[in-house]
C-alpha cells in the first residue's frame, strides 16, 4: 500500500492545477520576460499577474512582492539587506530575534554577529510562545530589526505578531516575519500584523520547490542580495523563474479561495488527533493547543526515542518527522523544545505529524491506530 504522507510541514506536493498552469512556461511561454518582443510580453505578464496574486494573499500591494528563490532566500535577503542598510545610516547594530526561528534565520543572525552586529535571542514560554514584552524588554537605543515567525514550524505554535507589531511601529523599529508555514494556511494581513516585511515559500502551500516571495513595504530599501541585472526592480538580479512564479502565484490564488474552508477543516482534523493521541499513557502534546496552525500536532512519549518510533510508524506506512525536516538526521535534540524547556529526554522523544489538503479522516483513523500499535509494541520489548 502505498505510504500515508504526514509531513505537509516539511513539503507539500504541487497542487495538479498549479502543475497545469506552469506547463507551458517551461515550452510554447519560454519567454525572457526582460525581452521587448511578444515571447517577453507575454512571460512578464504571467509574472504580473503571480506577484498580484501573492499580494492579495497578503492584502499588500503588487509592488510590495519580490520573487525569491525560496523562504531560506527570503529570510537571508531581508535580514542581511536591512541589517547591513540601517547600520550604514547610522541607526544602530542590534538586532532581536527569538530562539525558536527557523534555522535559515537563526543562521542568518550569526552570520551577523560575525560582521560585527548584536543580536539578543529572546526565550519563548513553555508552549513556545514569544511575548510582546519580552520584546519590548529587550529593546535598546540602537535596535535596527526584530524578525520573529509568524508560526513555528516545529510545534505549531501562532506568535501574537498583531501585538509585536504594533509595539514596534509606535517606534519605527524594522519588524520581519519569517511567515512561511503560515502563508496559505491562516489568514494573514500585513496591515493587521502592521509588519514591515514577511517570507513566504511556494512548497509550503502546494506551489513547487526553489520559489519563494518577500514582502517589503513601500519605502524600504534593503541592499541587495543577488547583484546583476535589474530584475525585481533592481532588488534580486537574475532571469525569472517564470514558471516557478507562475505556480508560487496559482497556489496563492488558491489557497486565498479555500483558507476558511480548509482551515476549519484541517483545524477539526487536528483536534481529533490531539484528543486521540492524549489517550495514549506516557502521551503529551507540545506546544500551544489554542493558538496553532491548523495541520500540525507535536507529541512526545515518555520513554521511547524518536527514531524508535519513527522506523516503526515508516514500516507501518506512515510518513511523520522528527522534529523538523532541518534538523532530521542530526542527533542533537531540537532547539525550539529545549527552548521551551524540555530536557534531553522530553524533546528527544518528539514527533511532528503535519496534515493537509489530501490528508482524511480515514488516513488519521489508521495512523492513531498504528500509533498505539508502535507504543505498545516497544514498551513490550523494552520490558522483556
Ligand atoms: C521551510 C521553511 C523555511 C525555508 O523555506 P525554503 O523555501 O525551503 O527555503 C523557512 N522558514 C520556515 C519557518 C520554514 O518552515
Amino acid at each position: 500500500m502505498r505510504p500515508v504522507y504526514l509531513d505537509y510541514a516539511a513539503t507539500t506536493p504541487v497542487d495538479e492545477r498549479v502543475l497545469k498552469v506552469m506547463l507551458p512556461y517551461f515550452s510554447a511561454q519560454f519567454g525572457n520576460p526582460s525581452s521587448v518582443y511578444s515571447f517577453g510580453r507575454l512571460a512578464r505578464a504571467a509574472v504580473a499577474k503571480a506577484r498580484s496574486q501573492v499580494a492579495s494573499l497578503l492584502h499588500a500591494e503588487p509592488a510590495e512582492i519580490f520573487f525569491t528563490s525560496g523562504g531560506s532566500e527570503s529570510d537571508n535577503w531581508v535580514i542581511k539587506g536591512m541589517a547591513l542598510a540601517l547600520r550604514r545610516a547610522g541607526k544602530g547594530s542590534h538586532i532581536i530575534t527569538s530562539q525558536v526561528e527557523h534555522h535559515a534565520v537563526l543562521n542568518t543572525c550569526s552570520w551577523l554577529e560575525q560582521q560585527g552586529f548584536a543580536v539578543t535571542y529572546l526565550p519563548v514560554d513553555e508552549l513556545g510562545r514569544v511575548k510582546p514584552e519580552t520584546v519590548e524588554a529587550a529593546l535598546r537605543d540602537d535596535t535596527i530589526l526584530v524578525s520573529i515567525m509568524t508560526a513555528n514550524n516545529e510545534v505549531g505554535t501562532i506568535e501574537p505578531i498583531a501585538e509585536i507589531g504594533s509595539m514596534l511601529r509606535a517606534r519605527q523599529i524594522f519588524f520581519h516575519t519569517d511567515a512561511v508555514q503560515a502563508a496559505g494556511h491562516i489568514p494573514l494581513s500585513v496591515e493587521e500584523l502592521h509588519v514591515d516585511a514577511l517570507s513566504l515559500s511556494g512548497h509550503k502551500l502546494y506551489g513547487p520547490k526553489g520559489i519563494g516571495a518577500l514582502y517589503l513595504r513601500r519605502g524600504f530599501l534593503p541592499d541587495a542580495l543577488i547583484h546583476g541585472g535589474g530584475q525585481e526592480r533592481e532588488m534580486r538580479a537574475g532571469t525569472e523563474n517564470t514558471a516557478g512564479i507562475v505556480g508560487l502565484g496559482e497556489a496563492a490564488a488558491i489557497a486565498q479561495a479555500e483558507l476558511t474552508a480548509e482551515w476549519e477543516r484541517l483545524s477539526e482534523l487536528r483536534d481529533w488527533l490531539m484528543t486521540e493521541i492524549k489517550t495514549i499513557p506516557g502521551c503529551w502534546i507540545n506546544g500551544d493547543e489554542e493558538y496553532r496552525l491548523p495541520g500540525n500536532v507535536n507529541f512526545g512519549v515518555t520513554g521511547i526515542a524518536q527514531d524508535t518510533l519513527l522506523i516503526r510508524l515508516d514500516m507501518a506506512g506512515f510518513a511523520v518527522s522528527a522534529g523538523s525536516a532541518c534538523s532530521a538526521g542530526s542527533l542533537s535534540p531540537s532547539h525550539v523544545l529545549t527552548a521551551m524547556g524540555q530536557d534531553a529526554d522530553k524533546a528527544g522523544s518528539a514527533i511532528r505529524v503535519t496534515l493537509g489538503r489530501f490528508t482524511t479522516e480515514d488516513m488519521l483513523q489508521r495512523f492513531v491506530e498504528a500509533l498505539k500499535t508502535a507504543v505498545a509494541a516497544i514498551r513490550k520489548q523494552a520490558a522483556e
